[in-house]
């Protein structure tokens, strides 16, 4: 199915299949219903994987619809009871896959999770690369300007100064996404009244 899209000053065509985006976001729209943001509003956390997948669809031109499904999906297995198995069954071995490489396993301490995802970055596969960029872009956004309630501003300088570190990984895989990133920290650092 082909969809148009308008992005303000030009209309172009989105080439995947509709339905199984509506599909996925349903699907992760009722995995987080009972889950919020930690911004001050408690926003809706489905917010979040609908930024993450608008981003990747509007502003980096992504066509892939595996990635742009996993986007909407890619924290239900992390943050929710959703498996990989039922992704997998739902919505086939590809988007499993790339859910699967961006989820933390939270068993272990936070410390390691956040070392292993920078340790990890380099050697994933291009879709999950580019998903890690959006979800660290969405996040900084929210940093910025919806910040978690009860975080002092050391707490998201080194949130910040993490993100990097993981995205310089992920460098590569899509340079829209990486000029994206660029201009997000440095938006987000000029906000919080910080130089890099
Ligand atoms: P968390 O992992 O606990 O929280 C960040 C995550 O919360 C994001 O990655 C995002 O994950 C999710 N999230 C939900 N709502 C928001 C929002 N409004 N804005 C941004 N993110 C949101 O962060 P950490 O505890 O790991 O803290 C980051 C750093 O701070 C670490 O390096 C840690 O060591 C340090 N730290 C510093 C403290 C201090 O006082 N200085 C105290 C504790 C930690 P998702 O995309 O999965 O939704
Ligand atoms: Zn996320």
């Amino acid at each position: 199915m082909k969809q148009q899209r308008t992005t303000g000053r030009t209309t172009k065509l989105l080439l995947v299949d509709a339905a199984v985006l509506l599909r996925a976001a349903t699907f992760a729209a009722d995995k987080h219903r009972h889950q919020r943001r930690k911004d001050a509003d408690a926003s809706p956390y489905i917010n979040h994987p609908l930024a993450v997948a608008c981003l990747l669809a509007v502003e980096a031109n992504v066509q892939d619809e595996a990635l742009l499904a996993a986007a909407l999906l890619h924290d239900t297995v992390e943050d929710t009871e959703a498996t990989l198995i039922e992704l997998e069954e739902t919505f086939g071995p590809t988007v499993r896959g790339i859910v699967e490489e961006v989820t933390d396993d939270k068993s272990l301490p936070k410390k390691e999770r956040k070392a292993l995802q920078v340790n990890h970055a380099p050697h994933a596969s291009v879709a999950a690369r580019q998903l890690k960029i959006a979800d660290k872009i969405c996040n900084i956004r929210d940093i910025a300007d919806c910040p978690p309630a009860d975080w002092s501003k050391s707490r998201k300088v080194e949130y910040l100064s993490w993100t990097e570190d993981v995205v310089r990984g992920c460098r590569g895989a899509n340079a829209t996404l990486d000029a994206v990133y660029d201009q997000a920290i440095k938006k987000a650092r000029r906000k919080l009244g910080i130089e890099a």
